[in-house]
């Protein structure tokens, strides 16, 4: 473990030690992914068996449109599985917050189905998590793969989430994590439908490690999140977690009346005391041009807020689930 990190660590105390025996519920998102589903599981349970035989996989049909629904019925019958379909696909965070919600170990893996999530990992989350710490995160430590765009967008991302912003969100961390009962209990708890998950786990704070590590490629298949996805989730992170963007447009108002302002003193000045004729209709026009679209901008930003709140007073479910086959051996303790 490095503490690169140390800076997003909340200042939390570690747990009562020692921990109870480990059950752990790995929660596995799925969304078409056919072709790696059966080998992701019997990986992920051959490696989760080293560490205790109490153990449950949650895996969560995000709606898939390929095979996985009759794989994952089938393996269902011979692997320690929580399978639930959603009733459509309602995106990973989700998916992520349904399993979360089902999942009954005293710690929960979030871990992706595509092996990009190394699997050799996972000792080193339990040996941390029974030295006291309660949420254990993999930070992606090279985006060299991905393209210039998606590199630089998620820079800026960042840079914006977390200037002011008393809940620090450490960068390139991703949802591969293991977290304590405590953790998960705090995550259910919270209220709110737009589930912007990375935020959301800063939120709850608790004792925190980060574990730097090289994403693996897509076994088989493409990412679901192209720039256009990647863009709506950063958005909806932004208006989730900072109204940073708010106050950016209230400095800019300000800014551009005190502008306005003066020059209007000068050219009422100008015309009585120097008595230049009245002229400049170009500047006019410019500056209505300019200005409405200052005012647009806000307007949008406004309303990307507002529709933030219109999703939350709507008070719909986060998920459905439309289908849930349970041979979890965490059952009978629940
Ligand atoms: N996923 C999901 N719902 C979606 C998109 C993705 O449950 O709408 C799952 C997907 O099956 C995988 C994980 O989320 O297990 C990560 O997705 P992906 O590999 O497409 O994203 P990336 O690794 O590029 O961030
Ligand atoms: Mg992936």
């Amino acid at each position: 473990m490095t503490d690169f990190h140390a800076e997003y660590a909340p200042a939390a105390p570690p747990a009562q030690l020692p921990r109870a025996p480990l059950s752990l519920s790995c929660v596995v998102p799925a969304y078409n992914e056919q072709a790696n589903l059966e080998g992701f599981l019997r990986a992920l349970a051959q490696t989760v068996q080293t560490l205790t035989p109490d153990f449950e996989i949650v895996v969560i049909n995000d709606g898939s449109r390929d095979g996985t629904h009759e794989l994952a019925m089938h393996l269902a019958q011979e692997l320690p599985l929580r399978y639930l379909a959603l009733s459509r696909n309602f995106g990973k965070e989700a998916a992520l917050s349904a399993g979360i919600d089902h999942a009954r170990g005293n710690a929960v893996l979030l871990i992706d189905a595509d092996f990009q999530h190394p699997l050799e990992m996972l000792a080193e989350m339990h040996a941390l998590w029974q030295t006291g710490y309660d949420m254990v995160y993999g930070v992606i430590a090279n985006r060299g793969a991905e393209s210039g765009a998606k590199r630089l967008g998620t820079e800026l991302f960042y840079r914006l989430m977390n200037s002011g912003n008393p809940v620090q969100l450490p960068p390139n961390a991703g949802d591969f994590r293991w977290m304590d009962r405590k953790v998960v209990d705090a995550l259910k708890a919270l209220p709110e439908s737009n589930r912007f998950m990375k935020g959301l786990y800063a939120w709850v704070g608790f004792k925190t490690a980060a574990l730097p590590f090289v994403p693996k490629d897509r076994a088989a298949g493409s990412s679901s999140f192209n720039l256009r996805r990647l863009g709506s989730l950063a958005l909806l992170g932004l208006t989730s977690f900072t109204t940073l963007p708010l106050r950016v447009w209230s400095m800019v108002g300000a800014v551009i009346s005190l502008i306005a302002l003066s020059y209007g003193l000068w050219i009422a000045a100008e015309a009585m005391f120097l008595g230049n004729p009245l002229r400049g209709w170009p500047t006019l026009a410019a500056s209505i041009m300019l200005f409405s679209g200052v005012q647009l901008l806000s307007i949008g930003i406004l309303g990307e807020y507002i529709g933030r709140i219109y999703d939350e007073v709507k008070r719909r479910p986060i998920y459905l689930v439309a289908h849930d086959e349970d041979h979890s051996p965490l059952r009978e303790k629940s």
